[in-house]
This record gives C-alpha cells, sequence and structure tokens, in this order.
C-alpha cells in the first residue's frame, strides 16, 4: 500500500487510511465498507475528492470495483458528483442537522411500529439487552459509551422491523447525521435517552405499535430539538 495523498485526506494523517482488503470478499463490498467507515469516523474529511485512480492505487485494486464502490457511497448520500471535479465525501453542515433528524423521527416513528408487531421473541429479547447494557453503562458514568451504545439499540430496533427498505433510507439518514455531527460540537448525552427508550421497549414488549412509534418520535424530537437549540446558540455567539 502506497502512502495516503494529501489530497485525498484532505489533512495529513500518519496512520494508513485504509486496512488490506480481505480476499474473501467482493473487491466492490469491501472499498464500499472501507471507504464507509473512513468517511463516517471522519478519517475522510467532508470535501476530500474521491480519485478513483489514487484509491485504486492505494487500495491495489483496479480501477472498476473503486468506481462502483464510489456511485454506491453517492448513492447512500455520503458523497456528491460535480461535473468536471468527479466524487467527493459530501459536505453538510450543523445547520443540516435538524432536517435530517425531522427524517429520522419519522423512520424511527415507523421502525418502532413495526417492530412492536413483528419483532421474535430473541428480537425483543436483544432489545431488551440492547438497553440494559445501556443504562448500565451509564450508570456506571460511562457517558463515552453513549453514542455507540445508544446506536446499537436503535439498530437492534430496525432490525426486529422486517423491512429491509426501510433499514436502508435509515442508513442514509443515519450516514448524513453523522457526517454533519463531524462540523458540530459533540451533543451532549441526555439522561432522557434512557427513559424514552425505556418507553419505546415498553411498548414493542407490550406489542403496542401506536405506542411504540409515538415513543420512538418523542424521543428523536427531543433530540432535534436539544440540537436546534445547541445551534442557534451557536449562531447567536453565546
Ligand atoms: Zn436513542
Amino acid at each position: 500500500m502506497t502512502t495516503p495523498d494529501v489530497e485525498l485526506l484532505g489533512d495529513p494523517a500518519p496512520e494508513p487510511l485504509l486496512p488490506a482488503l480481505p480476499q474473501q470478499r467482493r473487491v466492490a463490498d469491501s472499498v464500499h465498507a472501507t471507504l464507509r467507515e473512513a468517511i463516517l469516523s471522519g478519517r475522510l474529511r467532508p470535501g476530500a475528492r474521491l480519485s478513483v485512480p489514487v484509491l485504486a492505487q492505494q487500495l491495489d485494486v483496479s480501477r472498476s470495483p473503486v468506481r462502483e464502490a464510489v456511485q454506491r457511497l453517492v448513492q447512500d448520500g455520503l458523497a456528491t458528483e460535480e461535473p468536471h471535479r468527479g466524487a467527493g465525501v459530501a459536505e453538510l453542515d450543523p445547520a443540516q442537522l435538524v432536517p435530517l433528524y425531522q427524517i429520522r423521527e419519522v423512520l424511527e416513528g415507523l421502525a418502532a411500529r413495526l417492530a412492536a408487531t413483528h419483532a421474535t421473541r430473541d428480537e425483543m429479547e436483544l432489545l431488551r439487552r440492547a438497553h440494559r447494557h445501556h443504562a448500565e453503562a451509564l450508570s456506571r458514568g460511562e457517558d463515552q459509551q453513549h453514542v455507540p451504545l445508544d446506536l446499537a439499540f436503535h439498530a437492534t430496533l430496525r432490525d426486529a422491523s422486517h423491512n429491509p427498505e426501510l433499514l436502508q433510507y435509515l442508513d442514509r439518514v443515519q450516514g448524513r447525521i453523522a457526517i454533519a455531527m463531524l462540523g458540530g460540537r459533540p451533543h451532549q448525552w441526555s439522561q432522557h435517552a434512557i427513559v424514552e427508550h425505556e418507553a419505546i421497549l415498553d411498548a414493542v414488549l407490550r406489542r403496542e405499535p401506536e405506542a411504540a412509534e409515538a415513543a420512538a418520535r418523542a424521543h428523536v424530537a427531543r433530540v432535534r430539538r436539544d440540537i436546534a437549540a445547541l445551534h442557534s446558540a451557536d449562531t447567536e455567539g453565546a
């Protein structure tokens, strides 16, 4: 693997950008997963160019799977394509979080509604465990665990919706939220999250679709209001 290109990275990074590709997976899938992870972790910064020849060289693969992977990133909403410039990592600023959260509110509500109807006993148990794990970590003061464990709870809920189309939309919104978050202040975790997740969990376990949807929407709407308040404080220079 060659040294990462500075233009590609957006900022110089000492460690290699991309890990070696496992041979057993389809090359385009591997390239897509690798680039997605690099974008969502912020190693490939918003605005960084996604040059097919440079990436193919870095990853030691041919250009066509790279081209396919980049096209998929564009479809995922993680990259944009501009005439004469090629593709680059999508640039979203924190002001775009509010419209994204408005969409997420509807989609998470639908996921909870469907989960209350379709979740298997095993999936209910996984959801209960994800929630307990999250609550216990926070009660031990492990605040840095909030974001990954919150996402794990929502991922478990989505899987229990048994609607693959919905998963694709949620992935897209979640990916774009992650990019917009990179440019903003870290959002403080709220005590409300555990209480709100508990309301979602209870409704799913009782198989009450309407209550589950209402609880999920209320949870995401509260996060959206918190983010909007944080952003208006930023623009006021407070
Ligand atoms: Zn949550």
